[in-house]
């Protein structure tokens, strides 16, 4: 079998899958085999798949650079840095990996949440200065148990979210565009009811430009001084410099964040709040979950490539 040329952006999960990727296709790495315009220029004419990230996406520019393009293989859930009405009118299908990942990027919203409230990393930097023994215990934190879950944007993760904090003793609230149909937790009609009625907002809905900037300054005043903000989903959903503005001034009780605007840029602002933890975009960077994603990523390029229908299409 002739080997299916490919264009990668990243290197695909734990190495021996990148291995695997190597060995069934002609792969070209971005880094290890050129840069991205060395490679445009030696192959960009023939590669009929790219392999890119939820991060990186693929924009309009990219996607004409490769004319016999077929297929768009995303290494992660979120497609909107994808520019999937370019890929459509070049007849490239886009495929993602969604589910393998839920259950990690949910568990990563009530770690955060969790030390964020019980002051795990405050705590430990007091530990690791010698405070415990110079000055004594840190201020006391909350309780997850009794308070109001707001999951804004209940789709896969948001609902395997809502489950694990349920467990924890917390109400469940949620709004997305459309209702579930028969569900047990509370729906609320607007991001700002929910902002208003929930303890701690938890930010699960798609990025992209329906999104951006969903959380804003009147979000963040609805939450108010004793709630908090967690955001897994993207950076690109709220507005950053009025999160800034609003944990600088008191405005809401802290905030815990896997991902920023401008990744990897993270607000320098943040950095001397103790009502702030932030994490380097690791929702789904488990060993487990990568080599799930990555396994994933292969098989929707071999369906492609040997004729069959794709795993997990983005429709
Ligand atoms: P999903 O199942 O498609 O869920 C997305 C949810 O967002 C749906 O409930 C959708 O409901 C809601 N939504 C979309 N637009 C909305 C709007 N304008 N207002 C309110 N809700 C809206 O996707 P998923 O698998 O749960 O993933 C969610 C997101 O998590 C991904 O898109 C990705 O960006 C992010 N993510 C982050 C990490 C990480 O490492 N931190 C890892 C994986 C994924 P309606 O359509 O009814 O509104």
């Amino acid at each position: 079998m002739s080997k299916f040329p490919l264009l990668s952006l990243s290197p695909l999960g734990p190495s021996d899958i990148q291995e695997q990727l190597d060995s069934e296709f002609e792969c070209h790495l971005v880094g290890r085999d050129g840069s991205l315009e060395e490679l445009l220029e030696r192959v960009g004419g023939q590669v009929t798949a790219l392999v890119t990230t939820g991060g990186r996406g693929a924009e309009a520019e990219l996607i004409e650079r490769l004319p016999k393009l077929q297929v768009i293989a995303c290494y992660g859930v979120g497609v909107d840095a994808i520019d999937l009405v370019t890929a459509a009118r070049h007849g490239a299908a886009v495929t993602n990996t969604p589910d393998v990942l839920t259950d990690d990027v949910a568990d990563l919203a009530v770690f955060l949440l969790g030390a964020l409230h019980r002051l795990i990393v405050r705590g430990d930097s007091w530990v690791r200065a010698g405070e415990w023994a110079r000055s004594g215990g840190i201020p006391l934190g909350r309780c997850l148990r009794g308070r109001r879950a707001g999951i804004l944007g209940l789709g896969r993760i948001g609902e395997a979210t809502a489950q694990r904090l349920e467990a924890f003793g917390m109400e469940i609230l949620y709004h997305k565009r459309s209702p579930l149909p028969d569900s047990n937790w509370s729906y609320l009609d607007s991001p700002v009811a929910l902002a208003e009625q929930c303890d701690d907002l938890i930010v699960c809905c798609s990025g992209g430009s329906a999104t951006h900037h969903l959380v804003d300054e009147k979000i963040l005043n609805a939450l108010g001084p004793e709630s908090t903000l967690v955001n897994i989903a993207r950076g690109s959903v709220v507005d950053e410099t009025a999160l800034v503005a609003a944990l600088r001034a008191g405005g809401i009780g802290g905030a815990a964040l896997d991902v920023f605007e401008n990744e990897p840029e993270v607000p320098e602002a943040l950095f001397d709040l103790d009502n702030v933890v932030l994490a380097p975009h690791i929702g789904s960077a488990t060993w487990e979950t990568r080599r799930a994603m990555g396994t994933l990523v292969l098989d929707n390029l071999r369906a492609h490539r040997d004729g069959r229908k794709l795993l997990t299409a983005v429709e």
